[in-house]
């Protein structure tokens, strides 16, 4: 039998691999996808869609920016099943020393270009009245947005279709190596570059890459428009969710077309079971309650798990794997995958067409150097 011969094949039809196929196959490659079960369905599910420019390293914040930006210059084509909203961001500190926080991220983002503005504790409340009283202040990033990714990762498969791509749906790939591709109905694909999307599983098929799951749970409520307009993170997120050992919960709320909202957020590590962790969404929900007391009048419709899947230094792996140079990796994308997508899918193309790209690439070769991001 002879095998179908593509110049390049990306596994995984989540929103990275997605994303990876569309600009793939944008640039004239003859493209096909290989997507295990349905197309964004993994962590893409179950993610939050927000996209935010975040400031943990010069290197989060160049990918983050760049992809935002690429986000609203595609955000007119996008199908309104994808409910792009232009929310903004709002940074909430709770005390002066959270507000210190709020005055370097400020000075950080505007020396980059990012718009920002910096709210007291009363502009705070007039702007998000369900928060408690008595917060020092916020940080508001009018320039981020959400999403709902399983949708945008839709649009990006069927758009790559619609050009010419191959998908192959229901086909789990068993071995991906030196170009040969194995699906688990025993057939072949040869390609002249493969693309390792497949998220917190990409580590099955690619030796040696340091990306370990992470737990996250999250709670949708019923319709209640207009009880929050903005995507609210506690700026003591910064402190929780980057610890690299212990669990950790933070206040992370947003809102949804539906006027429903999305209430976040926990970090697990070694966690394998997708179970609910009731004490953990315990938590989560206790730590919601505290910034938004009457957030528990309120009544929930689900909560799922979902694995973000992480790299040490908290970027993602984009670029040919050390030991396999027609293997490439788009994964370890942890907790900004929806954000980082488009970003990503650039700059990996860039590589296989020898493109100049739009920012540095170094930071996020699998070659590179990691370090531990140790954070206080
Ligand atoms: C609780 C939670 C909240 C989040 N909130 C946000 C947020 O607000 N903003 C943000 O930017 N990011 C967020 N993220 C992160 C984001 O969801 C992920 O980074 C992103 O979805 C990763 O996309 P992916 O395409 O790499 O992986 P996935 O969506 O997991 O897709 C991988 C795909 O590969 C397929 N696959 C795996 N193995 C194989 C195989 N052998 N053969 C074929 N196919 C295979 C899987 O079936 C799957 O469809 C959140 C994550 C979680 C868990």
């Amino acid at each position: 039998m002879t095998a179908r011969t593509y110049d390049v094949v990306v596994i995984g039809a989540g929103i990275v691999g997605a994303a990876c196929a569309l600009e793939s196959v944008s640039a004239g490659l003859k493209t096909a996808i290989v997507e295990a079960t349905i197309i964004g369905g993994g962590a893409t599910a179950a993610g939050m869609g927000h996209l935010t420019v975040m400031d943990d390293s010069e290197g989060q914040f160049a990918l983050t920016q760049y992809s935002c930006k690429l986000w609203r210059e595609l955000r007119e084509q996008l199908p309104r099943s994808v409910e792009y909203e232009g929310c903004g961001t709002i940074w909430v500190a709770a005390d002066d020393e959270e507000m210190a926080e709020v005055r370097r991220k400020e000075k950080y983002y505007t020396e980059r270009g990012v718009a920002v503005e910096v709210l007291d504790g009363k502009a705070l409340s007039l702007a998000e009245p369900n928060l408690r009283q008595g917060l020092a202040g916020a940080l508001r990033v009018p320039g981020d947005s959400v999403i709902y990714p399983p949708c945008a990762a839709k649009f990006f498969v069927d758009r790559a279709v619609a050009l010419g791509a191959d998908l192959f749906i229901g086909k789990r790939v068993l071995k991906a190596e030196a170009g040969i591709v194995t699906l688990n109905d025993k057939s072949i694909i040869s390609a002249g570059t493969v693309v390792n999307a497949a998220g917190s599983w990409s580590p099955l098929l690619a030796k040696g890459i340091d990306v370990k799951k992470r737990k996250g749970h999250l709670l949708i409520t019923d319709r209640y428009p207009q009880f929050v307009r903005h995507q609210l993170v506690e700026l003591g997120y910064l402190k929780s969710a980057h610890s690299v050992t212990a669990d950790s919960v933070a206040f992370n709320i947003q809102p949804r077309q539906t006027g429903q909202m999305l209430i976040g957020s926990s970090r697990q590590y070694g966690v394998e079971s997708s179970q609910i962790d009731s004490p953990i969404m315990t938590r989560m929900l206790e730590r919601a309650i505290e910034y938004m007391p009457t957030l528990k009048q309120l009544s929930s419709i689900r909560t799922w798990t979902g694995f973000r899947a992480a790299t040490p230094d908290k970027l993602p792996l984009i670029g040919p794997h050390d030991d396999d140079k027609r293997l490439y990796l788009a994964t370890g994308h942890e907790g900004l995958g929806i954000t980082t997508s488009l970003g990503t899918a650039k700059l990996l193309v860039d590589q296989l067409t020898g493109r100049e790209s739009a920012i540095p690439v170094a930071p996020y070769l699998p070659g590179r150097i990691v370090q531990e991001t140790v954070h206080a």
